[in-house]
Formats: structure tokens, sequence, C-alpha cells
């Protein structure tokens, strides 16, 4: 499928900037926004610092790395043909097939002209007198736009644990977000992979089948839920095809941006002899078990205890040694589930079971020292590994947009704003910051990303066609606006479970980076209520923005 390219007749033809629109990001972010601009007649120009289009399915190619939402709607929707067209193989599918998909996409619908690669954006800075933007990559070429999106993505910016000696290693020692792109044999190797989230709970069964050993430097234990992983049958496809309107409205109307059911009840209200069959009715895996149980799991703190209970029983039966299982599974107690996001599982457990792969509890066994020149020491053992890989999470949500200088209308960038709180309109606007636009950037929900990309894409596209249609330079987000949406997420976490994140350095929080203060870093209000929001706004005539004309 191809897109017609409408001749623009905006900021850029006139000769005023070079682009309309600048966007960073080749990910689900960049390819749905060159759709949607491209089809409102602006010119549209991305730039990424990686080599190829895809975003997190670039840079995520670690042994296992694979998507935790189910293929079907883990997609762009924005053609029916495409929908159609598209073939995936699995119930998950891993980083290859994800990104081949990018490719599909961009190839498909003649994209490649507005992308630009291993271009690295380095600084952006609002002209007040101008009333653009000036981007600068990293070669030293500076452009201009009317409108800077950042597509960066949420989860993208890693963090780097300061412990002593990283420099010492004489082996590859890498984030597992930057596992070398020309791959890395690790048959037969010793591998050492500190931290123990959603990252290395995929990486483990797949890296323990080759590798000579596997060890896991554990702080915090999770909640692991099944991934239950199934190929694409034809019947399955058919099926999908079939419904797939019905599909992207379930995502667009539910809580978490998934095409997932919803359980229609409490648990409060459900008699004691049903909940346990209800739980194990529904234990199929991915996080539908959450959603599609009952309502109140992520807001009842005894609901949530029960749902907590259920899943340590099931992982408690998938761990042989009782020792290792004392370590791998959390207690109830501990902290409740989802105040950490939950990995899916496609073997971790099990692979304790191996000779060949080890468990080390640096909470409250031996915590690590440091890194030697051969491996790792912990304050009781010596632990020599050929490779390191550092599994230790991510700056989510404002990492991206604070890794370089983005300054908005008085000088001031996003990094510096965002010292205490990480505020901002519905995730995509932020006061003092004109003309700039943000998909899924803080306090937007955390849902399945490519339901809350487009609708945001919708969002950014609808304000810019109104920019051009009446003929504004300017938009500026109101501060009353933010104060006001960042109060009302702020009261919304609250009331959920995940306020708690910060007593075990949730990222949903911020709550996983040193000397960083914990903050309300999601909207929990739900997904759909969020779309409906935007949609509002929108309708609305963007009642969160000023709009100006400069004097010419
Ligand atoms: P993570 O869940 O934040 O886990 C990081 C791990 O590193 C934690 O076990 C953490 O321990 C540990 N850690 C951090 N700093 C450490 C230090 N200084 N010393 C020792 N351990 C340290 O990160 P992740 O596994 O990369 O996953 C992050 C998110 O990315 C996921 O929650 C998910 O949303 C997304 N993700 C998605 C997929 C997918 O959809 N397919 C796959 C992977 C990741 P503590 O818990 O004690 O802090």
């Amino acid at each position: 499928m191809t897109t017609e390219q409408e001749p623009s007749r905006n900021a850029a033809s006139t000769g005023k900037v070079d682009f309309d629109t600048i966007v960073i990001g080749a990910g689900f972010a960049g390819l749905a926004l060159i759709h949607h601009l491209r089809e409102a007649g602006m010119s549209v120009q991305v730039f990424d610092k990686a080599a190829d289009v895809g975003g997190t399915w670039t840079w995520n190619r670690y042994p296992g790395a694979m998507t935790d939402s189910e293929s079907y709607y883990y997609c762009l929707t924005f053609s029916k043909e495409l929908l159609q067209e598209w073939s995936w193989t699995a119930r998950y599918p891993d980083w290859k097939e994800t990104h081949q998909y990018f490719r599909f996409i961009a190839d498909k619908c003649d994209m490649w002209p507005h992308i630009q690669l291993n271009t690295e954006v380095v600084s952006a800075d609002y002209q007040n007198d101008a009333g653009h933007w000036l981007v600068t990559t990293g070669d030293g070429k500076t452009y201009t736009c009317k409108y800077f999106i950042s597509g960066m993505g949420m989860i993208s910016e890693p963090v780097i644990p300061k412990i002593p000696g990283m420099d010492k290693f004489k082996g590859p020692l890498f984030h597992s977000s930057r596992w070398p792109q020309e791959g890395l044999d690790f048959a037969g190797k010793r591998v050492g992979i500190i931290g123990a989230g959603a990252t290395t709970v995929q990486m483990v069964p797949v890296m323990a089948k080759t590798a000579g050993s596997v060890t896991v430097f554990q702080r915090t234990s999770n909640y692991i839920l099944p991934a239950m992983q199934k190929p694409m049958t034809a019947e399955w496809e058919k099926e999908i095809k079939d419904n797939y309107d019905e599909i992207v409205d379930m995502c667009r109307n539910h809580v978490f941006g998934m095409a997932f059911g919803t359980a229609g009840r409490n648990l409060a209200d459900t008699p004691p002899e049903e909940i346990q069959q209800i739980f194990e009715d529904n234990w199929n895996g991915s996080f539908r078990w959450v959603f599609e149980t009952f309502d109140d799991l992520l807001s009842n703190p005894e609901a949530n205890k029960m749902a907590s209970q259920f899943i340590i029983d099931k992982m408690r039966e998938r761990v042989e040694d009782p020792a290792i299982a004392d370590i791998l599974v959390p207690s109830v107690d501990d902290y409740p589930l989802f105040a950490k996001r939950p990995p899916l599982d496609h073997g971790y457990l099990e692979a304790f079971s191996r000779d060949n792969v080890h468990l080390v509890d640096i909470k409250n066994q031996e915590p690590i020292v440091e890194v030697t020149e051969t491996g790792v020491r912990t304050t009781e053992n010596e632990f020599e590994f050929d490779i390191i890989v550092l599994a230790t999470g991510f700056r989510a949500y404002t990492g991206a947009l604070e890794a370089f200088p983005i300054r908005g209308a008085s000088g001031q960038s996003l990094h510096e704003k965002w010292h205490d709180t990480s505020n901002c309109i519905m995730g995509v606007c932020a006061a003092d910051f004109p003309n700039l636009f943000m998909v899924t950037g803080p306090q937007a929900p955390f849902a399945n990303l490519p339901t809350s990309i487009e609708q945001n894409a919708i969002w950014i596209t609808d304000c810019i066609k109104k920019m051009e249609s009446e003929g504004y330079d300017v938009f500026k987000p109101k501060q009353a606006a933010e104060d006001e949406w960042s109060a009302h997420v702020s009261e919304i976490h609250e009331q959920t479970l995940m306020a708690q994140g910060d007593k075990v350095n949730s990222w949903m929080m911020g709550a996983n980076i040193e000397n960083h203060k914990p903050r309300v870093l999601i909207y929990f209000g739900g997904a759909h209520v969020y779309y409906d929001r935007l949609r509002e706004s929108a309708d609305g005539g963007f009642p969160e923005l000023d709009f100006e004309q400069l004097a010419s």
C-alpha cells in the first residue's frame, strides 16, 4: 500500500523552516506519525540514532527478546489492508519477527524517504522570535521545524548501575538493551546477569540452552506470570482477521489498551468458594489473567493479596528446589501485585532446575561488592564470567526526553523542569514548551503501546490541522492545564496499589533510579478513559493550549 504524499502548503513549503515536523524515533510512534502527518499534508522528517526502523525492537536483541503483548493487537491499525496482509507466527512474536513487521510497514507505505537512520539528535531549542524549533544532530548539522515531536519511546533510556569496577572487566559488559547488533556467541560461555526483571526472565531460558553457565544476581523477587506461548494456527488467524474491527475497538475501549475482556465482577463481591475456581479457569497466560478475573485486583488490597497468593502457589509448583523458590518467589507481604510490573515467563522458573543456571540473592544473602577483571565479587563469593549483562532496567517515560537538552521558551530543559516531578499535559505537551509534542510522555497511561501511540498520533495531527487551517504560528501549553492534569493523575494514582511501587524500586514511579525522587509517572485512570479525554480535547478545540499568531 502506498499513500500519495500531498505537496505541503505549510511553513516548510514557504521556506520558513526546513520541515513542518521533525520526529525523533522510527518505532511505532515514528511510523504512525509519518502516516497521519503525511495524510494531513505536512512534511515529516524522522531521525533515529539506530541503524534501522523498529525502535525498541532494534535495540533489544537479547536472546529470548519477544513481545509480552499478544501479536495480533501489538501492531498499527491505521490500515485495514495491512492488518489483513501481515501474518504473525505466534501468540508472542520474537524481536526478529516484530522487526520484520516494522520493515513491512515502512516498505508498504513508502515511508523510507521520510526516515534518516544513524542520526542522533543532540539538542533541540525553541526559538522564541521565529516560533519554531532548531534541532541539532550528532554530525553538527542543524534543521528547523515548526513542530518538534518526540517518538522516542517510554522504555528506551537504560539505567546503568554504579557498581565499582565495571570498567575493569576484561570481557563484554553491556546493558541488555545494547546487546551487540551483530550478535554475540555465548555458547559454552559463563554469563553473569545483574538484575532479575522482565528482560532477565525472557533471557535466561533461551541462554541456558547453550551457555556454559548463567548466573542471575537478584535483588527483588517478582510475581511472575506464565506467557503460555503458542503458534498462530490458520484457524486462529482467520478468526482474528475476520474480527479485526472488533479487536481494534476492544483495545480502544480497554483499561490497558489490550484486546481483553473485562471481568465484570469484583473479588470482594464473589463468594469465597468461587474465587479460586475463577483464578484457575482464567490461568491461560498473558496479563489477561489480571484483567479478566476480577476488576478490583489493583485497587483492593485484600483482592490483590489473594491474587498474589495464587501466583505464588503457581510459581512454587514450578521451582524444583525449595531453597531456590525461597529466593525467586515473593511473599504477599513484600509488596502488592503490579506495584512492580510483573514479567511474563517462557520457562524461567524451570530453568533453575538446570545444573548450569544459578541464582544469587544479592539482597539478603550476599550483596555485590564489585565487578572485577574476571567477574563479580559478592560479600561471600567470587564469580568468574566471560560476559556480563546489565539487565538493570530503564529510566522510564522521561529518560529519552531528558537524555539531551530539549529547551523550551524560557531556555529551561525538560530535564531541569522535571527535577522533582514529571508533570505534563496528558503525556503529550508540557508547559513552557511551545510547539513540542510527546508521544506517550510522562503521565500518559501504561498500556498496550501501539494503541496509546496511535491515539496520541491522532491527537497531535488534529492539533496541527487546527493550527494550519486557522493560521496559527504557535501553541503554548497552559500551566493551569498541566497543574490540573497532574493533580488528577496523582489523585488516581493514590487510589491504586501501584502507589506502593516506591518501596520496591518500581520504574513505574521512577523509583529505580538512584538519587531520584519517586514521582507519579503514569495515569492509572484507564487507558480508555484517557483516549476519551484526548478525543474530548480535540473535539473541544484543545482547551489545554493557547494558540497565537506571531507579528510578521
Ligand atoms: P526492570 O524490570 O526494571 O528490572 C531491572 C532489574 O535490575 C531489577 O531486578 C532490579 O532490581 C535490578 N537492578 C537495578 N539496579 C541494580 C543494581 N544496582 N544492582 C543490582 N540489581 C539492580 O528492567 P527490565 O527487566 O529491563 O524491564 C523493564 C521493563 O521493560 C519491563 O517492566 C517491561 O515493561 C519492559 N520490558 C518489556 C518486555 C516485553 O514486553 N517483551 C521485555 C523486557 C522488558 P530491583 O527490582 O531490586 O530494583
